[in-house]
């Protein structure tokens, strides 16, 4: 198999056992490689209704023909498992340097199942793999933990992918940090809990290096379209937070828990302001040439010492505007310990906000807080809450479960402003202000997630739709979310996409494999991998009931935008239309026809 390395890392934590098997050639033409051909292996080694925290769940990371290829915006790889957070399907995609190091280690993958006795890590260098004893790490942050294998390894370039404390604590999104001490980009496998899930098997981490080569199909094309990207594929100053001065003028920058779509701060932690007074480097993942990472920088005042690969747009927003707070010092912090103790800081900022609202209309009093002013706008808190959340202490271990479960407990109406979708918190656009973003967040095939379908770019930055409209919005969401499913199944990352397009992915997908796609086929194996997501999340119950809004974001309208409100009428006619061209049943399930038209049943159980 050109393109990939060959061989799929087994192992088995209950038994011990660590064994390479062969990359299914016929699976990975099917769904590609990356998300897919993850989703095709959860879906035959689970059950339903499996607990996602039990040794019946299975991790999987799984690199795309295109990750370790030397093209810019091609460094990118998934992770898939089924959420503890959400209870279903998740899948989640990180760039950094493990993933073309995994390849050039000889494994396109790793699948971990079971559950160790004691706590290990993972080494796999130069095609060796090998469980090692993890008791002495057992405790320590991401950071320190990265360190301490690289030191062990004696190699500073070892790849490190990690859990703090956070994962270990089993907080319901801890995340997975990939290369948090690396020189390059840094990365998250952040939504969904899936460091709760490496958590629960006692894998502390997991380091790659290899110094091997994946054999392409066509070397002298891959020269070719490398040359075309560097010229295309330029550095990128701002990076993500160029978007907070556009989504907020724009008025759906959510505010305080969605209350508002404009945040008098904005200015005050916007690109240009983290760039002046912030960011210290650029940082690339590997070959790209966007750099679009912000090695940041504190150096005086109260949270001197700080030093982190971001904050990204989301983490701006989560702990900026969501939480009334408009200083990125904060931000900057709260981004560095989330990154430390392993947690998503879009979670993290979003149920903080969320406690914040509940305080303030007295649904949490001081007794609950520990005598702490839970307050919009409270920087002093911030981080305090984010150590009690990752080590589960008062308050921090009911939100440690997520903004759902939190509303259910609190109680006295807070499920109407808590802001999730199927158990995901939303994230940095308020769907009132693009109601493609609505659909796109409702049918999001791991709940509340803005990078399946981002219509903000067609119907905000570029606007080709009147974002007030039901108008034509199936048909954009269904299209990014096929494209989206191919470039995270390539190992192409989204920001690259300038360059990138569907043309130039046959291309990829052609010179590193030699499989000749035309467009319509690779399309057609993003809307293959998207029903087979569809299909795990309706065989764990979920149905056109999940498929949903909160009601403060379908009921109400932002006050400051007129004709925002999208009513529960508006936006059926959007699922309605969605589930139709989809080829699913008006429950949301995949019909017999659509799945015999994708082969999905016969691939699966063949
Ligand atoms: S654009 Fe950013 S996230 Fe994407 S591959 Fe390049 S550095 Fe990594």
């Amino acid at each position: 198999m050109f393109g990939y390395a060959g061989k799929i890392l087994n192992v088995d934590l209950t038994r011990g056992v660590v064994e390479p098997l062969e990359t299914p050639e016929k699976l990975a033409r099917a769904f590609l490689g990356g998300r897919g051909l993850g989703a095709a292996l959860l879906y035959q080694e689970t059950e339903a209704g499996i607990d996602p925290l039990s040794s019946s769940n299975i991790l999987i990371f799984m690199t795309g023909p295109a990750t370790g290829a030397p093209l810019s915006a091609c460094a990118r790889w998934e992770a898939v498992t089924k959420s503890p957070l959400t209870n279903m399907y998740l899948c989640s995609s990180v760039g950094g340097f493990f993933g073309a190091e995994l390849k050039f280690a000889g494994f396109d993958g790793i699948v971990i199942r079971g559950r160790a006795e004691k706590p290990m890590w993972l080494s796999v260098l130069d095609g060796k793999a090998e469980l090692r004893d993890a008791g002495e790490f057992w405790g320590l942050n991401a950071e320190e933990t990265e360190l301490a294998i690289q030191k062990e390894l004696k190699d500073r370039r070892a790849s490190v992918a990690s859990i703090g404390q956070a994962g270990e604590n089993l907080v319901k999104f801890a995340s997975i940090q990939v290369n948090l001490h690396s020189l390059g980009r840094g990365g998250s496998l952040g939504r969904g809990g899936m460091g709760a899930v490496m958590g629960s098997k006692q894998l502390k981490a997991i380091a790659v290096r290899g110094h091997g080569k994946v054999e392409v199909a066509d070397d002298e094309g891959l020269m070719v379209l490398a040359r075309e990207l560097v010229k295309e594929l330029k550095l990128d100053k701002w990076g993500t937070p160029w978007l907070v001065d556009e989504i907020n003028r724009e008025g759906l920058f959510p505010t305080r828990n969605y209350q508002q779509g404009t945040f008098e701060g904005a200015q005050r932690i916007n690109a240009k302001t983290m760039r002046e007074q912030l960011v210290k480097r650029d940082t690339a993942c590997y070959a790209c040439t966007i750099a679009c990472g912000k090695y940041s920088v504190i150096a005086k005042g109260e949270y001197k010492g700080t030093f982190v690969d971001g904050p990204e747009y989301e983490t701006i927003w989560s702990f900026g505007a969501q939480c009334g707070i408009d200083r990125l010092d904060a931000i900057a912090a709260a981004n560095m310990w989330c990154d430390r103790y392993g947690l998503d800081t879009i979670s993290a900022g979003n149920v903080i906000g969320f406690a914040m609202e509940c305080y303030e209309r007295g649904l949490l009093s001081k007794g609950d807080t520990h005598g702490l002013e839970l307050k919009f706008g409270a920087h002093e808190v911030l981080l305090e809450f984010i150590r009690k959340i990752a080590f589960r202490e008062g308050l921090g271990a009911l939100l440690a479960e997520g903004t759902r479960t939190a509303a259910k407990k609190i109680g006295g109406g807070a499920e109407h402003f808590a802001i999730h979708v199927k158990g995901m918190e939303l994230p940095a656009y308020d769907p009132r202000g693009a109601w493609g973003m609505a659909l796109a967040y409702a049918t999001a095939c791991r709940g509340g997630c803005h990078l399946k379908a981002w219509t903000v770019g067609d119907e905000v930055i570029t606007p080709r739709y009147d974002r007030f409209s039901t108008e034509g919005k199936a048909k954009l969401v269904i299209g990014l979310q096929n494209t989206r499913a191919v470039e995270d199944s390539l190992g192409v990352c989204a920001l690259g996409r300038k360059a990138i397009g569907d043309e130039e992915m046959v291309r990829i997908l052609a010179i590193t494999t030699g499989w000749n796609f035309s467009t319509k086929e690779l399309l057609k194996a993003g809307e293959r991998i998207y029903n087979l997501e569809r299909l795990l999340a309706v065989r764990d119950g979920i149905s056109r009931k999940d498929d949903t809004l909160p009601p403060r974001l379908l009921e109400e309208a932002l006050p400051n935008l007129k004709g925002s409100k999208i009513g529960r009428e508006n936006f059926d006619r959007m699922l309605n239309e969605y589930y139709s061209l989809r080829g699913w049943d008006n429950d949301g399930k995949p019909t017999r026809e659509k799945l015999e038209e994708l082969g999905l049943l016969e691939l699966l159980e063949g």
